[in-house]
This record gives structure tokens, C-alpha cells and sequence, in this order.
């Protein structure tokens, strides 16, 4: 089987990657895999594809060997784009999804369902030593519930609703939410990009 390592540790992506790759053949190894110790990568840029490359970059220098790494989050137009790049630690380094939902909800109070539009956003960096690195960038859109619903899914999965559905991603089956999610539209960007060089 062919493997790729994904510069994470997040459970919940590498949860949703191994699924996504492994359903068309390829392996998908993580930090958590590694032997010993992997020190974080600080995410210090401004964009998603800065904080992308940076972590795909890193591992692909320390650990001379082609590396994957995703950099995702959820857009909120009425919040000027917030929580954005900062949507893991919106609501406080401790990095907790339920007091981050409820920092959204709160800063909508008041805002109607025509000005709740978001979008979660997901770009792929892959990197390989000495050679350029490839982007791929996938959205999901839709907009933020008035209440969080469901309990599947990660991060803000319980209020935001795709646009066509009324059901919140958190009310999906894995399988239904990578067809239209952010993540499963980078990865077959990248795939596309990618069908030589990981033959
Ligand atoms: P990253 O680890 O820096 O990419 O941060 C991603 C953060 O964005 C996560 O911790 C979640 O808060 C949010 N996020 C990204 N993708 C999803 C998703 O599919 N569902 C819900 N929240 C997501």
C-alpha cells in the first residue's frame, strides 16, 4: 500500500484523512505514528496556506521525505472572515471546541440568517525536500445555525448547516460529510495535481 505522512496530530483529521485516502488505496500515517518525540510546528502565519507549508516544509527538511499537511478553518463573513486561521485556539490556547462554537454564536447574537454565511476552508501543502511545494485549497459553504445540533464530526461541525441542507454538519455520516467538505474537495484537488508524482 502506498503511504503518505500527514504532518498532524490532530485525531479528528487524521481520523477523517485515513478514511478519505484509505478508501482509494493509500496509507495515511501521522505524527502520532512516529517513534519518539515530534515537536509542534508553531502555526505563525497569517494565512492557510502560509501555516500549511510551514508544517509541511518543516517535516518535510527534518524527516527527508515527502509530507502532507493541512491548515483549515471556518470563515464567517459577518465576523470579517473570523474565527479564520485561529478557528483551533478562537477561544483560548486550551484549544476547545465547544467554547469556540459559543464565541460564534455569541458574536452572531442578533444576526439574521441572511447575513450568517461562512465557509470552511481546507489547503493542502505537500512537501518534498528540495522541490517545490503544491497547493490544493477546498471550501465547503454554507452558513452558522442559531444552535448548535448533533454530535458528530469535530470543531464547529454542530452549527454550521452546508448550504442545501437543514442539518448541520455535526448530523452527517462520515461518509456524507466528505463528499462535500472542505477536506475531501482539497484532497481530490490534490490528487488531481498530484496522479504522477504518487504512482
Ligand atoms: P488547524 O488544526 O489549525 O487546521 O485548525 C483547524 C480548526 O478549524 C479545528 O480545530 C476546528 O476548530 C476548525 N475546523 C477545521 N475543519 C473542520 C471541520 O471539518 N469541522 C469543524 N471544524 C473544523
Amino acid at each position: 500500500m502506498k503511504k503518505i505522512l500527514l504532518a498532524t496530530k490532530n485525531e479528528g483529521k487524521a481520523k477523517e484523512f485515513k478514511e478519505i485516502f484509505g478508501s482509494i488505496g493509500y496509507q495515511v500515517i501521522t505524527l502520532l505514528d512516529l517513534e519518539g518525540d515530534v515537536p509542534d510546528v508553531e502555526e505563525t502565519g497569517e494565512t492557510f496556506e502560509a501555516n500549511a507549508a510551514l508544517k509541511a516544509e518543516t517535516f518535510a527538511n527534518r524527516l527527508q521525505m515527502p509530507v502532507m499537511a493541512d491548515d483549515s478553518g471556518l470563515e464567517v463573513d459577518a465576523l470579517q472572515k473570523r474565527p479564520g486561521v485561529y478557528s483551533a485556539r478562537y477561544a483560548g490556547l486550551e484549544k476547545n471546541d465547544q467554547k469556540n462554537l459559543e464565541k460564534v454564536l455569541q458574536e452572531l447574537e442578533g444576526v439574521e440568517h441572511k447575513n450568517r454565511t461562512a465557509r470552511f476552508v481546507c489547503v493542502l501543502a505537500f512537501a518534498r525536500p528540495e522541490e517545490e511545494t503544491i497547493f490544493a485549497r477546498g471550501t465547503c459553504e454554507g452558513y452558522i445555525a442559531s444552535y448548535p445540533q448533533g454530535t458528530g464530526g469535530f470543531g464547529y461541525d454542530p452549527i454550521f448547516i452546508p448550504n442545501g441542507y437543514n442539518r448541520t454538519l455535526a448530523q452527517f455520516a462520515p461518509s456524507e460529510k466528505h463528499s462535500i467538505s472542505h477536506r475531501g474537495d482539497a484532497i481530490e484537488k490534490m490528487l488531481t495535481k498530484l496522479k504522477t508524482e504518487l504512482e
